[in-house]
């Protein structure tokens, strides 16, 4: 039986229509797109979980929130307000808003980071890698082996591998390691979460070696999440309490706030102590983002944030969110599909390899399910796999990615118990004619991060 669906925890008071199209106009789209779902056109598509990345549906508070937002250059109120609200949550001394995440990277990697230097972390986020590699630092990834297997459970497969760790610091020397970067979740290892107990012994190690330890928190809550349900001794703690611990071993903070804070564009950067990092992160940020108070954002993106970031740690709305990944993984269990397990806070990855084995790496399994799930029922996934992989820079060979995944990321608040049963069922008639599924070629593509604008077309055999 497959696991009962956790009930919205809240009501619907505005609609936004999505167009219903039928299976032969979709098979024109997807060839007018070149078989690329980032070329699709959003009205095409029937349920999107391209990503959950400033996709989510923001509160009646937060709307009223919208209409309060200070627009006054410097001092708002609305920047206030964020202050007071990330203080509380977080613990930290100092609060530098900024436009999304990855600028919260661009203004704190080059403080602590440059050539010669290098990052450990349990694994870098793809613009965390970019940001860490700009400075001319060396980024390296440190998880533990469990996260490689899709199919035996673990509760926390998004952890430091701590020895590892300890022996790179060694083998580089402590005063070479510009930062340790705690991802939680661990987005690229599919959303898996890192436990407390990971996170106290890497900043233990971290402190032995004066190194400075950066939380990489966009899922903050939905690790905190799973703390409290996965961890022994937390059981009876808030989300509120488990966060706090978890911040308390790290030194700075940056953070896509479009994810866990539920505002649809966003970023921050959180600072323990430090007054002198502090007042060079302030530089910084006047130079590339505007000024502090501010940070690239509108006051009223300010204030939906200042909202959000408290809607996000209530109990009941994050119990709510991981029930429908672990709804969505419980059903699929029931047809034999297989995915990575357990599911991840924000996504379920669907193993592509395993359901269309006749498609060789090369002709791109998970692209191809991608796509049949557009045809089937205009839902938009995304390829985790060898057509991710950009071709080899020295021998210019397609490589092959370990996993063949296709990623349902699920937007928060936006969609239904019924619209999760459209995709599942989906899949299920996908996998009664997977046999007759065929692999595609790329016919463009540019040097790099070609998933975004390869062209395809399908393979005639
Ligand atoms: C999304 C994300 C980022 C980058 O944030 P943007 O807001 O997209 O710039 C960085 N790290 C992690 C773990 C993320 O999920």
């Amino acid at each position: 039986m497959s696991k009962k669906y956790v009930a919205e925890p809240f009501k619907i008071k505005m609609v936004e229509p999505i167009k219903m199209t039928t299976r032969e106009e979709r098979i024109e789209k997807i060839k007018e797109a070149n078989y690329n779902l980032f070329a699709l056109k959003a009205e095409d598509v029937y349920i999107d979980l391209l990503t959950d990345s400033g996709t989510g549906a923001m509160s009646s508070t937060q709307w009223a929130g919208i209409m309060l937002g200070d627009e006054s250059y410097s001092g708002a109120s609305s920047y206030f307000n964020l202050l007071d609200s990330a203080k509380d949550i977080f613990g930290y001394k100092y609060i530098q808003p900024v436009h999304q995440g990855r600028a919260a990277e661009k203004v704190v990697m080059p403080l602590l980071l440059s050539e010669g230097k290098i990052a450990i972390s349990n694994m870098h986020f793809d613009t965390t890698r970019a940001h860490v590699e700009l400075t001319g630092a060396k980024a390296i990834d440190c998880v533990v082996e469990e996260a490689l297997d899709t199919t035996t459970y673990a509760p926390f497969k998004g952890n430091m591998d701590v020895e590892r760790m300890k022996e790179l610091i060694n083998e580089y020397k402590s005063e070479n390691v510009g930062a340790i970067i705690m991802t939680i979740t661990n987005n690229t290892a599919g959303g898996q979460p890192v436990s407390m107990e990971n996170m106290r012994e890497v900043y233990k190690v971290a402190k032995e070696s004066n190194i400075t330890v950066i939380i990489d928190a966009a899922r903050f809550a939905e690790n905190a999440y799973f703390i409290k349900t996965r961890e022994d001794g937390y059981k009876d703690k808030t989300i509120k309490e488990i966060v706090r611990e978890m911040f308390s071993y790290g030194d700075v903070f940056t953070m896509s706030s479009k994810k866990d804070a539920i505002v649809n564009i966003g970023g921050l950067i959180g600072i323990r102590d430090e007054e002198e990092f502090y007042n060079a992160v302030k530089s910084r940020t006047i130079s590339f983002e505007g000024f502090v108070s501010y940070g690239g954002l509108s006051g009223r993106d300010l204030e939906a944030l200042a909202i959000g970031l408290n809607e996000g740690i209530n109990f009941d709305y994050l119990n709510y969110r991981i029930g429908q990944m672990e709804y969505i993984g419980s059903r699929l269990e029931e047809e034999n599909i297989s995915f990575q397990y357990p599911v991840g806070g924000h996504a379920v990855f669907v193993d592509a390899k395993k359901l269309l084995p006749q498609i060789p790496y090369y002709e791109f399994p998970a692209q191809s399910l991608a796509i049949e799930l557009y045809i089937e029922a205009g839902i938009r996934s995304c390829d985790i796999g060898s057509y991710m992989l950009d071709n080899d820079p020295v021998t210019g060979e397609q490589r092959e990615a370990e996993l063949e995944f296709t990623r349902l990321a699920i937007p928060r608040r936006v969609y239904t118990q019924a619209h999760l049963d459209v995709v599942v069922d989906a899949l299920v008639s996908i996998k009664e004619r997977a046999h007759e599924i065929k692999g595609y070629e790329i016919t463009w593509q540019p040097k790099v991060l070609r998933h975004f604008t390869s062209k395809l077309k399908p393979i005639d055999k």
